[in-house]
């Protein structure tokens, strides 16, 4: 079963073919396009490039299309990518409009290009939907409550992806497969030894997770991908009132206080050098104490949600890192980890200084808690969940 997988990010286009089932799980292409304006021109290009390699001839070659599709107004789950998906993404896209409006591009073109190849959504708030209602709401009026502002969740795909690995890692097969299974199973009861796992995606977008027993507790991201930790150049966590205020005093409208906290905030923000960690971490080393000061407050912004999963799950087992800088910096995920011993955190300085882009184990023989670097396979989770879709539909 040939299944394509499209990632349409706010500034990329990434896609990923698989053969699914059968003889396993193939990854037969993949590919991407950068700082990225429209979404269709990508998606024909892609479509020559399969053709060419002899993966896509006829349109008959490709099953299904699964989409990492992110916030739906009342939708959430894996579901056909239909009118219904459409409306979701459009009742939301002022809350996503980076995400919401691409996604909703890139479905109704495979549809005209593709016509026989089904689509797929799978949401990133999926697997936040069993967080209890005390962790998912916020404090404001029932006719807020009733538009849906709330606390959702995102990366979804990404922290599953990371709950499975480290517990296979750890050789816990009854976690992994309740966290392989959980969109058809639903958690159910779980009477296994606990296995607690805090999980870092830390890239141009960013959030931590708790992950208790397979199945998500909360995330550092709430009504929208803008909340939690400073993302590249999104704001993060910022009290409400600071927006009335800033427009007071600043003379601006919403819509430009919105656009300031969306383009111009986060680690750019901070730092005034640059949304990329790597540049940021440059002027630091050189010198420059703004640089610093974006460093250390993403490390504060990281130790804050995860001591907090902590302390709400009771203890810890395990800490994961994925996406681009967990993946890449080894600097950030021993200074994460600094000084955690008394809770049963040691990192393995010579493994961590190694560990770049590759999976492996980086906590010391010692260390109660099992710290992983894994790659982040948001595709992978897709892919599967659109192949069980496809067989109970
Ligand atoms: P992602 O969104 O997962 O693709 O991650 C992108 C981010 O990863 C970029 O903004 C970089 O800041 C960061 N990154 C990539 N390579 C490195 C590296 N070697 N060291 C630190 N950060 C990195």
């Amino acid at each position: 079963m040939k299944i394509l997988v499209a990632n349409l990010g706010s500034t990329s286009f990434k896609y990923r073919l698989f053969d699914m089932g059968g003889a396993g799980e193939a990854l037969l292409a993949e590919g991407g396009f950068e700082r990225v304006t429209e979404y269709t021109p990508c998606i024909e290009e892609m479509l020559g490039r399969l053709a060419d390699d002899g993966h896509l001839v006829n349109d008959e070659d490709l099953d299904a299309v699964g989409f990492k599709t992110v916030l739906g107004k009342d939708l959430s789950g894996c579901v056909e990518a239909d009118a219904r998906v459409l409306e979701a993404l459009d009742g939301f896209k002022e809350v996503a409009p980076a995400h919401n409006p691409a996604y909703a591009e890139g479905i109704r073109c495979f549809e005209r290009r593709l016509p026989k190849a089904r689509r797929v959504a799978l949401f990133e708030t999926a697997f936040f939907q069993w967080v209890a209602p005390a962790a998912s709401h916020y404090a404001i009026p029932k006719a807020w409550r009733d538009l849906g502002i709330r606390r959702y969740g995102f990366h979804g795909a990404s922290h599953k992806f990371v709950a499975e690995r480290t517990a296979e890692l750890l050789g816990r097969e009854d976690v992994a497969t309740r966290a392989r299974r959980l969109y058809v199973d639903g958690p159910g009861e779980f009477d296994g030894a606990p296995l607690r796992l805090v999980s870092c995606h830390l890239g141009g977008s960013s959030s931590v997770t708790g992950i208790r027993d397979g199945v998500a507790i909360g995330s550092s991201m709430g009504f929208s991908p803008q909340s939690g930790l400073p993302q590249n150049n999104r704001v993060g966590d910022l009290d409400s009132m600071a927006v009335p205020y800033a427009c007071k005093m600043l003379g601006i409208d919403v819509e430009e206080a919105e656009r300031q906290l969306n383009k111009e905030s986060g680690l750019l923000g901070l730092s005034g050098v640059s949304n990329d960690a790597r540049d940021i971490r440059e002027a630091a080393t050189a010198g420059n104490a703004d640089a610093a000061l974006a460093i250390d407050h993403l490390i504060d912004s990281i130790r804050h949600w995860a001591g907090s999963f902590v302390f709400k799950m009771g203890g810890l087992e395990a800490i994961s890192f994925t996406a681009g800088i967990g993946e890449n910096s080894p600097q950030l995920r021993s200074r994460v980890c600094a000084g955690l011993e008394d809770l049963g955190v040691i990192i393995d300085p010579a493994k961590n200084d190694a560990c770049r882009g590759t999976e492996a184990e980086i906590s010391a023989a010692d260390s109660r808690v099992k710290v992983h670097v894994i790659p982040a396979n948001e595709e992978l989770v897709i892919a599967r969940e659109v192949e069980r879709f496809l067989q109970a539909n």
